[in-house]
This record gives C-alpha cells, structure tokens and sequence, in this order.
C-alpha cells in the first residue's frame, strides 16, 4: 500500500474513533440535562442514596473526567452543592495555575446506591481525585488518558511512579487543591468530613508549604487502612464530604 494511502487511513480511523466518543459523551450528556431541583443525599456515604444528582461536565478549561465509559455508564453524578463547590475550585485552580490541567474521576451512580467496586460513593458526597503528577519539575499527564487502568497504577513511598521513578505526585498541588476545595465547600454549608490517600504518602503530602497548612486546618485524613484499601489510594485521593448541619 502507499504510504500517502496508509496514512489516510490512519487519519480517517482515529478521526473516526474520536468522534465516535465524543457522540456518545454528547448524547449522553443532552439526554441526562439538570432539573432544577435541589439534589437529596440519603444516608451515608456508605450506605445511601441520590435524589436529583447533577451530572459532573465531561470536560472544562482545566480538567476533565477520566473515564468515557464510566462517564456514560452513569458513575459521575454529585449532589448539586458538591458540583458547585468543585467547579467553583477548578476555577479558584485555574486563576492560581493557568496552565495547569486536572483530572477527576468516579462519583455516584445518577440515583446513588452500590457503585462497584467502591464501598462508598453512595449519595452524592464522594468523589475520587486524579493526584497531579510532575516530571523533571514540569507537570506531567501521560498517565492521565489510560481511564480505569489508573486505578490500578502504582506509586511508592516517595510518592514515585513504580515503572518509571522520575514521574512523581505534585504533593504541594493536592495540598493546595483540597484547601481552596475547602473553602468553597464552606460557601455550599458542606465541609470535608475525610480524605482517604495511602497512609504512607500522608507524611510527604503535610511536608509542602500547603501540607503544613492543610495540616493545620483540621481537615481529617483516614489514620489507618486495611492494606487493599491502602493500596488502592495512591494514584487518587478520595473524598467523602458532608452537608453541615
Ligand atoms: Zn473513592
């Protein structure tokens, strides 16, 4: 075949599959449009359910969902102050980072309830963050695009990738990202009720300028995990939040 011949095709399929995706994502978001309501929580996080859930946008100027099947497969709803208060950071991220990109991942179900394989994310009030990465002192995002295979990435204690140690989590930037998300839960009368990232890496994560004042400012991390549990939070931070009363 001729190279010019074979290089259409190349283009033409990848332009075909990115289309592709991206219809479903937009169907997918035209036919689950937000009502007006305000969403319920039910219960807990770990045993509960969502009224009125707000589908997370697929994509804005600086994140994106992770996972396009686990997008349309209806695993990225959040009750509305949730969804506001997230925004609202990545827009608080955007002003202190301009060029900086993040990635968010798994929510709850539209109506709540199981979610597998998580033991909670139940309600509306859990959502799994992407840690920031960086390489040589720049941001890094090659491990950004890999959808549900990131859960299963792992990070050592230093907080290195294990098949490649000179791409390492951006400590500072998670510190610095659940603090201003704190600030704008606070704005919603929700706050933080715990922070789920591998016990290990607590240590280098309150060692950075923000590690100091996270660490001041009370927000409460898990002090221990079984080891799968342990095991499972590196490459993401999860956060449970709760609405004060
Ligand atoms: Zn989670």
């Amino acid at each position: 075949m001729k190279r010019i011949q074979k290089i259409t095709i190349i283009l033409f399929s990848l332009s075909f599959v990115g289309f592709s995706q991206t219809s479903k994502i937009e169907k997918y978001i035209n036919d689950n449009k937000d009502n007006e309501l305000a969403s319920f929580s039910k219960g807990s996080v770990s045993e509960g359910s969502l009224t009125n859930g707000k589908l997370f946008p697929f994509s804005g100027p600086n994140f994106h969902y992770f996972d396009t099947l686990s997008y349309i497969n209806s695993r990225a709803y959040l009750n509305n102050k949730v969804k506001e208060a997230v925004l609202e950071t990545y827009t608080d991220l955007k002003n202190e980072f301009p060029d900086r990109q993040f990635c968010i991942m798994e929510c709850s179900n539209k109506h709540g309830g199981k979610i597998i394989p998580h033991r909670t994310h139940q309600n509306g009030l859990s959502i799994d963050f992407m840690v920031p990465l960086i390489k040589n002192q720049k941001p890094y995002y090659g491990l950004d695009t890999i959808a549900r295979k990131h859960y299963f990435l792992e990070f050592n204690e230093k907080g290195q990738y294990s098949f490649d140690t000179s791409i390492s989590i951006d400590f500072d930037l998670i510190a610095k990202h659940i603090l201003l998300l704190n600030k704008q839960l606070n704005k919603q009368k929700l706050k933080i009720s715990k922070v789920i990232f591998k016990i290990e890496l607590k240590d280098k994560l309150y060692a950075t300028p923000n590690g100091q004042l996270l660490k001041k400012s009370g927000i409460y991390f898990a002090q221990q995990l079984t080891p799968l549990i342990n095991g499972l939070h590196d490459d993401h931070y999860h956060v449970d939040f709760e609405e004060m009363k």
